[in-house]
């Protein structure tokens, strides 16, 4: 990770791939677009363009080659002639598939589930989001468990960033439809647009990066190579715009000069100083072509270029080439899933639970169908945070209580309205993974129960809300250092109490009178001390439903000892130990559809 060798444009850093792979160096390529172009993505939004529209013949090539249906290339080649014989698109030769000839028995059944597949998700995404239809998809093909089966964790991570786009879609969209959001990336497509692709540079094993400048801005490495550095690539030619926008209609005042060389003179300067330690400039006088490249205008600006350029030696080059250092073994970096920088309560429960299901979570990242009590324990979290921080803004303001007189009644008469709440519960309902109207329905009515008593309690006995660094400590996150690791989360809440605080942790899962599991809380008393430098008194999980607490105190014991357990798990997720534990919990795992680890029990 200490070296980067710096591309202006992404076409260039090819030359530099293909060194990097003679020389059997492991490297990384990261591309900040081109996202709509992965092998993977491409196979999504085929199988949408197959959803909206049967007759796709292109699209559902595509997917009667993906590799986990097994249909052999001969096989397909028939389905194809058949088509184009009988002037059928392929998706009406696949439906008469029992009269193409020459196809295997296991063919006729794969087809027949891609048939009935397809018929599942279109009526799917006539009801349903296309997030939701995104992740049946991946299920019910068997997509998922193939890509989780060969560990390719680049894929993975790739429809997680497709996943992300459809739900910005989907929360922007007047009509979130699939076909929208298929005609709204097809134009996207079409009008050049790649698709931005999230990388973070210091995921990974070590590794050579590579990267445009444009994507290292704000990365530092200890030596930087910033290579082509001759006329033309860099500073590269100026483009003009396609529609050029005639000079009255431009508002701004255009800066003097050349504005393309001063960019590009920027770009120079953005690239030099990503290095902490070394600077590496590399130039050549032959990229193909008839004429000898010039030195960049740059480096002769820098004074560079005042040594006659010694002619190069063209067999040393090609010796160059053909030379393999011997011994190294090439990593391949798609297929290493980088270990978590940081590690936090869910995490280590999954991992305790089944490391297994730790895996395909948090290392894998295998993209799962949300889940109603998410979606609604979210909603509940957001607007009581918002409530009661509105509340202490309201009491230190003294909005409602200018007029009252007992300290107690300005605190009370402070409190927003019951109907405010409401409002802020209807802008932060959560509208996802609901199976139905009536589900949703209920549960709507769920949580307004729970506001109500809520705000009579709040109301009647309003809590002091301590204040850390000048702010409420509400869904107040933190980062503990455990050794050398780090243990991140979130607590819901912080009370002041007499000599020292309350924290309290927001369920909304059901009662539990006897105290079963202690470490979150216990988590978070560690944290409470050694971060904030705040003493708790009292751990208490609120659960909301029944308006009841359980409440306790770790002991000192208790806490070391959840250290070092902390510490124990941490060290065999880095031993890369992920031996499933099959049991009762794979009825309620994420995974199950694609683990054949799974137990029945
Ligand atoms: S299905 Fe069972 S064995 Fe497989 S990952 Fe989930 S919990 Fe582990």
């Amino acid at each position: 990770n200490d070296f980067v060798i710096l591309v202006r444009a992404n076409e260039a850093a090819n030359p530099f791939i293909r060194a990097l792979e003679r020389a059997e160096i492991p490297y990384q390529f990261l591309a900040s677009r081109g996202l709509y172009a992965k092998p993977v993505i491409l196979d999504i939004i085929s199988y949408f363009k197959v959803l909206d529209n049967y007759n796709e013949d292109g699209a559902l090539f595509r997917i009667l080659n993906f590799p986990f249906l097994k249909i052999p290339a001969e096989e397909i080649m028939r389905i194809t002639h058949y088509s184009r014989f009988k002037a059928k698109s392929i998706y009406e030769a696949l439906e008469s598939v029992s009269l193409i000839s020459g196809l295997s028995r296991q063919t006729v059944a794969n087809i027949n589930f891609l048939l009935g597949m397809i018929k599942k998700h279109t009526n799917l995404a006539r009801e349903k989001s296309v997030s939701e239809v995104l992740i049946s998809f991946l299920k019910d093909s068997g997509y998922l468990k193939y890509l989780s089966d060969r560990e390719e964790a680049r894929d993975l991570d790739l429809i997680n960033q497709f996943y992300k786009k459809v739900k910005r879609f989907e929360d922007s969209a007047l009509e979130p439809s699939l076909r929208n959001f298929l005609q709204e990336l097809l134009m996207e497509i079409e009008s050049g647009e790649q698709g931005q692709l999230e990388f973070d540079p210091e995921a990974g094993p070590e590794v050579v990066k590579i990267m445009t400048i444009h994507s290292a801005k704000g990365l530092e490495f200890k030596y930087v190579f910033l290579v082509n550095m001759v006329d033309k690539r860099f500073p590269v030619i100026e483009r003009r715009e396609q529609i050029e926008i005639p000079q009255e209609l431009i508002k701004e005042i255009i800066p003097k000069g050349d504005v393309h060389i001063q960019e590009e003179r920027r770009l120079c300067y953005v690239a030099m100083t990503r290095a902490k330690k070394g600077l590496f400039f590399t130039s050549a006088q032959d990229y193909g072509g008839a004429r000898k490249k010039k030195l960049s205008r740059f480096l002769v600006e820098m004074g560079f270029a005042k040594e006659p350029r010694k002619e190069e030696n063209k067999s040393a080059n090609l010796e160059i080439i053909k030379r393999k250092p011997e011994g190294k073994k090439i990593i391949n970096i798609e297929k290493m899933p980088g270990m978590p920088e940081h590690f936090s309560f869910s995490q280590l429960a999954a991992f305790k639970k089944c490391p297994l299901q730790y895996k395909f979570a948090h290392i894998l990242k295998v993209p799962v169908k949300g889940k109603v009590n998410f979606s609604f324990g979210k909603t509940m979290h957001n607007v009581l945070y918002r409530f009661v921080k509105l509340s202490i803004e309201g009491r230190e303001t003294g909005q409602k209580g200018l007029f009252s007189n007992s300290k107690k009644e300005k605190e009370q008469n402070s409190i927003i309205s019951f109907k405010e709440l409401l409002k802020i519960y209807d802008q932060e309902w959560l509208d996802e993974w609901y199976q139905d109207k009536r589900q949703k329905e209920e549960y709507y009515k769920t949580g307004k129960k729970i506001l109500k008593d809520f705000y009579e309690r709040f109301s009647k006995n309003p809590p002091n809300v301590l204040s850390i660094n000048g702010r409420p400590a509400l869904e107040i996150p933190f980062k503990l250092k455990l050794g050398n690791d780090l243990l991140i989360g979130r607590i819901d809440r912080i009370d002041s109490l007499e000599g020292g605080a309350k924290i309290i942790d927001y369920k909304t899962g059901s009662f539990k009178e006897k105290l079963e599991n202690k470490e979150q809380l216990l988590i978070y008393q560690i944290a409470a001390e050694k971060v904030f430098k705040i003493e708790p008194k009292e751990l208490s999980y609120y659960y909301l439903e029944e308006g009841k607490e359980v409440s306790f105190l770790g002991s000192q014991k208790e806490k070391e000892r959840q250290i070092e357990a902390i510490l124990a798990e941490i060290e065999k997720i880095k031993k890369g130990d992920f031996t499933p534990t099959p049991g009762w919990q794979c009825k309620f795992c994420d995974f199950k559809d694609i683990c054949e680890y799974r137990s029945n029990r």
